[in-house]
């Protein structure tokens, strides 16, 4: 400010505004009306975009409040159509310049000074040309002195003169009409609950507006202007940061914008968007003023996005695992895990229904201090009970927000108290239309009120489970099945002993470890006697059960777990005794013999005896390039030859 003793002398209430604020046409009126807010502004001078770029007119609360009246889109409409274009104003002949004229000369380098009421409001231009104002002539008191006169041959300006038949408007309207666009502005701030404020470096004190107040939690003027304790008001863990912010906008005069929480007295959370500049005087900061802006509903909106994300997020690994991971238990335990961490449980279980409709805890997560339910039998009034089931087996689940408000029985409250269950969500677990289980989220510490985002998630992750558990059972269908297949392809029929097929991988693969070894591997061949006898005196199916149960003594026989007993042919069997000499066989071979004696199957077609018996050859020797496993099983053959050449039911030891 310049002159200011001089003209709070001649013209009071007016001075020249020695920092306007400058904004450009393009701008739209809500970020005009926040870049005024901050700058603590009533108006500001409108330049063009174009370069050089030139003033085009004047935009004050006045063209706010008739923008407001006009109901425009504040954040579509530019500032163009709203301002006094220069054209639009007027010379005050009077008011021209000389050496006493309180008004400075305007300058070349800044050829528009604003003048100002004593509120800051904008009433004309001073030019080179004269001063300019809305209206034809200037308000009554801004009249000058006689000497304040346009010099001859000077021109007024780039704008037409003032038309004579426009209406002088007295200086008592422009105020009320200045206290009516105060009160729309102050309406537009409250209605975009933005706050100003304004620091006064050199004083240390802080005005707010009766907007930022609310926004603290304050009542009308309970603010006492002191930093320090508008800081009280902020979250303890944002207050670093936003004395950082302004710090360094004071000490590099920038601009700066921060988002801090503040908490009221009543413990409500808010979220606050500040943003602001530092004015400086002769160089040095002298003010910093803001906005601020209520940004909770955002924050929200943010934070719920967030978590949504999250959600979305964590079916898509559960999903993932489940196709990767068929192993169920993993699957149940990694669910029950990450659940209870993203929605901030104290206990998710998983609970698997029994026919009998009785449900077992399979799989916990559970917090440190609360007890554990790992295979409890869950007896709590939500998880059993027709109607509920019924309730699940439609596929739909269940949010207790307080055990306590729900008239329970006092048997099932202290169920409920002994796991320290204070609320729950239940989801259901589907198979097939039927009820599996039932995942369900504990709260522990306290009651809950259940975000439903929380329960959909539940639900979704528990048809995730479901199938997860379709895709286990399959797998576990499918294994078997082809361990099944696995046995067909190696197993006898009939016997259930090795067949021929397992027989010679066994052989080959014992030759050559004995080999290795050194150790000598036997074989005996066992072969029942008269055996086409029985067959036709008892027939083929007394015959089958014949050759079960001599597979089944010889399976007893050779009982070391290197042992293999195989079915050779018809009512053939070779046993295979790893690390066994001649002599070891030979005692084997005779322990079969005796254990087939001692069952005493009939054989009433047996020209010898009148019981099942059987031959057997034994050949052993360790592995070598000078014999081939053929040819220790042909020794073994000779040898049963021998055995029935020389009357049957008897052991032969193949010749060294
Ligand atoms: P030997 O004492 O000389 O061994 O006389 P054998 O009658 O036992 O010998 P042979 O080779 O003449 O007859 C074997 C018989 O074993 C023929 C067949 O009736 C019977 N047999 C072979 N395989 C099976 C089978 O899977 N089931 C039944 N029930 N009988 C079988
Ligand atoms: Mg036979
Ligand atoms: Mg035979």
């Amino acid at each position: 400010m310049t002159n200011d003793s001089s003209a709070q002398t001649n013209y009071p209430n007016v001075t020249v505004d020695a920092t306007p604020l400058s904004i450009d046409t393009e701008q739209t009126l809500v970020q005009v009306l926040s870049v005024m807010a901050i700058a603590g502004k009533s108006y500001s001078l409108v330049y063009s975009r174009s370069q050089p770029s030139t003033l085009v007119g004047v935009f004050s609360y006045t063209h706010v409040a008739t923008a407001m009246a006009a109901a425009v889109d504040f954040t579509q409409a530019t500032v163009g159509p709203w301002m006094t274009p220069l054209a639009a104003l007027h010379l005050w002949p009077e008011l021209t310049f000389t050496q006493s004229s309180p008004f400075p000369q305007a300058s070349q380098a800044e050829p528009y000074q604003p003048l100002v009421d004593k509120g800051g409001h904008w009433v004309g231009l001073v030019t080179p040309a004269g001063v300019y104002g809305h209206q034809a002539q200037p308000p009554p008191c801004l009249k000058l002195s006689e000497g304040l006169k346009l010099s001859e041959g000077e021109t007024p300006g780039q704008w037409p003169l003032a038309q004579p038949d426009q209406p002088l408007e007295p200086c008592q309207l422009l105020s009320s009409q200045l206290v009516q666009q105060q009160e729309r502005l102050s309406l537009a701030l409250e209605g975009a609950q933005m706050g100003l404020w304004d620091w006064n470096l050199s004083h240390n004190s802080i005005v707010i507006s009766d907007q930022l107040e609310y926004l603290l939690g304050l009542g009308p003027g309970e603010f006492d202007g002191h930093y320090d304790s508008l800081f009280t008001h902020v979250h303890e863990d944002d207050r670093a940061e936003l004395q950082q912010a302004l710090a360094q906008s004071i000490r590099f005069g920038q601009r700066y914008q921060v988002e801090f929480r503040v908490q009221s007295a009543s413990g409500q959370t808010r979220w606050l968007s500040s943003r602001g500049q530092v004015f400086k005087q002769n160089g040095s900061p002298y003010r910093l003023a803001g906005i601020t802006l209520d940004i909770s509903d955002q924050k929200q909106a943010e934070l719920e996005l967030k978590l949504q994300t999250q959600r979305e997020r964590l079916l898509v690994e559960i999903g993932q695992r489940i196709r990767q991971v068929l192993d169920l238990q993993s699957i149940l335990a990694q669910t029950v895990v990450s659940v209870k961490g993203f929605i901030e449980a104290d206990r998710v279980i998983i609970v698997q229904c029994t026919p009998d409709m009785s449900g077992q805890v399979i799989q916990e997560a559970c917090a440190s201090g609360f007890p554990a339910m790992m295979g409890w039998e869950v007896r709590d009034p939500w998880s059993v009970g027709d109607k509920f089931l019924r309730h699940y087996q439609a596929g739909r689940g269940l949010a207790v927000e307080n055990v306590y408000t729900q008239n329970l029985p006092e048997s099932q409250v202290l169920f409920l108290e002994y796991f320290q269950i204070k609320a729950q969500v239940v989801v259901p677990i589907l198979q097939e239309q039927a009820l599996w289980g039932l995942m369900i989220a504990h709260q522990c510490a306290a009651p809950r009120t259940w975000k439903t985002a929380d329960v959909r998630l539940l639900q979704s992750l528990a048809v995730q489970v479901g199938i997860a558990i379709q895709q286990a059972n399959m797998h576990q269908q499918i294994t078997r099945a082809n361990e099944q297949l696995k046995r067909m392809a190696y197993l006898d029929g009939l016997t259930q002993v090795a067949n021929r097929r397992r027989l010679e991988q066994s052989l080959d693969r014992e030759w050559r470890r004995m080999g290795r070894e050194q150790s000598p591997l036997a074989v005996i061949l066992a072969d029942i006697d008269f055996f086409k006898g029985f067959n036709d005196h008892y027939g083929h199916q007394v015959g089958d059960d014949c050759l079960r149960l001599v597979a089944r003594i010889l399976s007893r026989a050779a009982k070391r777990p290197g042992d293999l007993v195989a079915r050779y042919g018809g009512e053939e069997f070779m046993i295979l005794l790893p690390g066994t000499d001649a002599q070891g066989a030979e005692t084997v071979a005779e322990t079969v013999r005796q254990m087939l004696h001692s069952r005493c199957i009939p054989h009433a077609a047996s020209p010898t005896n009148k019981i099942v018996t059987m031959s057997l050859g034994v050949a052993s020797c360790i592995p070598s390039s000078e014999i081939t496993p053929q040819q220790l099983v042909k020794q073994a053959d000779d040898a049963l030859y021998q055995a029935k050449q020389q009357g049957r039911d008897q052991v032969r030891l193949a010749p060294k």
